[in-house]
């Protein structure tokens, strides 16, 4: 009888993510809360499909791009090649990339404007579909960063849901790197709790821990699971 043959190497993007799986089951242990709450989004901004494949292989279901047209080069044949797969947009979004956006991913996480609002909503209408969508939310009050300001948040918010009647889930932020991100993760869980919001989206390979504890239920890991990225 031949021998058995050796189990193939787990492929390092699958170990990256039993560790990361692991954290975050720690995490969740540590904050009291069920691990089955919080969604691992892998960011697989700027690396290949064949790099998104492997951690398909390894269960991953939940990715999450940045750009629209990347999204597009990378995304169609590998959901048609593993069917089941979820899209998220976590990259700033331009009102003229809302159609492809809407026909591509199944999450936009980065509402942040009225018009982007108006134009989605046109969008969803036309194409017959409602991608979940999360409100950005400039937490650090940064200039050069996307995303509405605190101040105007709950009103953006309401023009969002009351006047386009759009399927705002949650909301998500990115604190500033040079700064703890405790506050700024507590004033969005505040924020989404006042506003009957039922998801959160905050957390990244740096952070994520923190952020579970402040009850995110979808963090967006990108280093800790496909490596270092140049540039963005
Ligand atoms: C790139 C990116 C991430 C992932 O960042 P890492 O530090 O690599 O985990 C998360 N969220 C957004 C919006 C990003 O653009």
């Amino acid at each position: 009888m031949p021998d058995t043959p050796p189990a193939p190497p787990r492929s390092a993007i699958a170990e990256a993510l039993a560790q990361v799986r692991a954290r975050i089951a720690a995490a969740c242990a540590r904050a009291g809360r069920d691990p089955a709450s919080v969604t691992l989004v892998a960011v697989s901004k700027t690396h290949p499909a064949e790099r998104v494949a492997d951690a398909i292989a390894a269960g991953q279901t939940v990715f999450g791009e940045n750009r629209v047209q990347e999204a597009k080069a990378k995304f169609p044949a590998l959901r048609a090649a593993h069917p089941g797969l979820t899209l998220h947009l976590v990259g700033p979004l331009q009102t003229n990339k809302a159609a492809e956006a809407v026909a591509l991913c199944d999450v936009i996480e980065t509402l942040d404007r009225p018009r982007l609002a108006e134009v989605l909503a046109k969008e969803m209408a036309k194409q017959g579909r409602r991608p979940d969508l999360f409100l950005q939310v400039n937490v650090g009050e940064e200039p050069q960063k996307a995303g509405v300001a605190k101040a105007e948040a709950a009103d953006v918010l309401r023009l969002a849901r009351e006047e386009y009647g759009l399927p705002v889930v949650g909301a998500m932020c990115i604190p500033p790197v040079d700064q703890d991100p405790a506050p700024h993760f507590a004033w969005l869980a505040a924020f989404a709790r006042d506003q009957g919001l039922a998801h959160l989206s905050m957390g990244m390979s740096g952070d994520f821990e923190v952020a579970i504890a402040h009850g995110a239920t979808h963090v967006r890991v990108g280093t800790a699971i496909f490596g270092a990225r140049e540039g963005r």
